[in-house]
């Protein structure tokens, strides 16, 4: 069985020699443990924050060992109660062809209701981050203008359809494409989106929502942070959900420049973890699961196939090669 294991901690964008695809024995399931084999891996842009010591939310990945995430498997042995081989869970034992681990850790999923990559994307925490960051903490009601960036994404994606559903007055999102722009428009129905990489941000915001937003849910941090908060209306809300285009930097990013406006607008700026809105789940998923069905909420997913694609799947979240949740198919 074949492990991706973290060898040295990156500097800056991370690279091959930082990691190795290892040989591993596969471990038979001890008393209460399970042995799954996994279909898919998920690769998300917080595993950069892993791959380094600094302290956080999460432990860093130990260095010499295999690399954990979300994934999808099947259970090929089981020495667990109320788990059997055949059954289907989502577990942490990602980046990996096999895993052994407490049963505890696994939750089961039904591949019959949707297809086993949606519980690591549409219908699992990336979709949970969506609904949680957008209903709890930006505090969206009807009427609400909103801007999301990281818009083409597994999260934003969801967050710009869900506000629609909802009834904004107005989704904008931006993206790094022209092709993604194009996707959020025609396929996801927003009112209006931009490519950032085409021009200043908050010109193009501006351009894009110029009665200005109620929401900013943001992926990206930097330039799209400050343009939000220049464009803030009155009692405005901004939820940092990521901050993706400062996590390969080497030195502390500079914080935005028009703070001040919060003041002007009463405006509330408010961090949010998914892992502390669980309580969400069943309502999240009945809700996003209806649309899913209905198709009036509409997902990608980028494939990759291979556990030697592991890595490179990773790196790719982080360059923008991806439309919609990354996954990686074993
Ligand atoms: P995505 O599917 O959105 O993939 C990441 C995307 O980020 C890329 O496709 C790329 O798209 C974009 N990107 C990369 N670099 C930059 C940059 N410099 N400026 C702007 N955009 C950039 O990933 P997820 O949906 O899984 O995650 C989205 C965000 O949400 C991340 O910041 C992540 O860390 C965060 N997150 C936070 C959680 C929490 O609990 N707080 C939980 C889950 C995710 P493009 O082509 O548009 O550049």
């Amino acid at each position: 069985s074949r492990e991706w294991r973290l060898l040295s901690r990156p500097v800056g964008w991370p690279k091959p020699e930082d990691f190795e695809l290892a040989e591993a024995e596969i471990r038979r399931p001890g008393p209460g443990e399970v042995l799954v084999r996994n279909a898919y891996v998920s690769v998300d842009p917080y595993m950069r924050g892993r791959m380094s010591s600094a302290k956080s939310y999460v432990a860093p990945f130990e260095l010499g060992k295999a690399m954990q995430g979300g994934a999808v498997g099947e259970v090929v042995a089981s020495e667990a109660e109320g788990i059997s081989a055949g059954d289907h869970v989502l577990h942490f034992g990602g980046w990996r062809e096999y895993a052994t681990f407490d049963a505890g850790q696994a939750v089961k999923v039904d591949p019959e209701a949707a297809p086993l990559s949606t519980y690591l994307g549409v219908l699992g925490m990336t979709g949970l981050t969506a609904y949680a960051g957008l209903l709890r903490t930006a505090a969206f009601k009807e009427g609400d203008s909103v801007f999301v960036s990281g818009a083409a994404g597994a999260v934003g994606s969801q967050v710009g359809q869900i506000a629609r559903l909802k009834g904004a007055s107005r989704v904008i999102g931006s993206a790094g494409s022209d092709d993604k722009v194009k996707l959020l428009v025609e396929e996801y129905g927003f009112d209006a989106a931009f490519n950032y990489k085409n021009g200043p941000v908050a010109e193009q915001l501006r351009a894009a929502a110029p009665d200005g937003i109620d929401v900013y849910f943001d992926n990206v941090g930097g330039d799209h942070l400050e343009a939000a908060i220049g464009s803030l209306n009155m009692k405005g809300r901004i939820a940092v959900c990521g901050m993706i285009s400062v996590y390969n930097n080497t030195e502390p990013a500079p914080g935005p420049k028009n703070l001040a406006r919060i003041i002007q607008t009463r405006g509330r700026i408010e961090g949010l973890l998914v892992g502390d809105h669980y309580d969400l789940q069943p309502q999240f998923v009945q809700e996003v699961g209806a649309w899913v069905r209905s198709g009036e909420l509409k997902y990608r997913e980028t494939v990759v196939e291979g556990i030697e694609n592991n890595l490179e799947a990773f790196l790719g979240v982080l360059r923008g090669d991806n439309t919609g949740k990354m996954i990686v198919k074993l």
